[in-house]
């Protein structure tokens, strides 16, 4: 099954200070609106594990057992984690949904706190917060 992205709002992808490639806002993004959905083909969590890629959020388990892997998903795969985000991701059966917790300016890059749930605390965190817990 394949998820198709939705974007609301404009998103590019540039280089991040925080890590590889980021996705930064094109226009004002007001908080609390939300900013698209995570596009990508549905597959296994073991799959999923197995492809144990890097820290940008190429594959997202779901709550209901399953992944999705949004390599070739063109908005929202590039959103870093930061201990101090501007996004929340919502996920609700197939969908994984993106919220700005924020007004975003243009230029600013997306963030989620993504939280232990795919490096299990072993990866070092880069975001720069002040309040960074240093491990992801
Ligand atoms: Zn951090």
């Amino acid at each position: 099954m394949y998820i198709k992205s939705i974007l609301h709002f404009k998103i590019i992808h540039a280089k991040s200070r925080i890590h590889g490639k980021g996705s930064f806002a094109k226009e004002n993004i007001p908080a609390r609106k939300r900013i698209g959905i995570l596009g990508g083909q549905i597959i296994s969590k073991f799959k999923a594990r197995k492809m144990a890629v890097t820290k940008s959020i190429a594959v997202v388990e779901l709550w209901n057992g399953w992944a999705i892997d949004a390599s070739d998903e063109k908005g929202l795969r590039y959103v870093n984690h930061s201990c101090d985000p501007n996004t929340f991701m919502r996920n609700i059966n197939y969908l994984v949904e993106f919220y700005a917790l924020k007004d975003i300016a243009p230029g600013e890059e997306l963030t989620c706190d993504y939280g232990t749930t795919h490096h299990d605390g072993k990866l070092a965190c880069t975001c720069g917060a002040v309040n960074c817990k240093g491990s992801l």
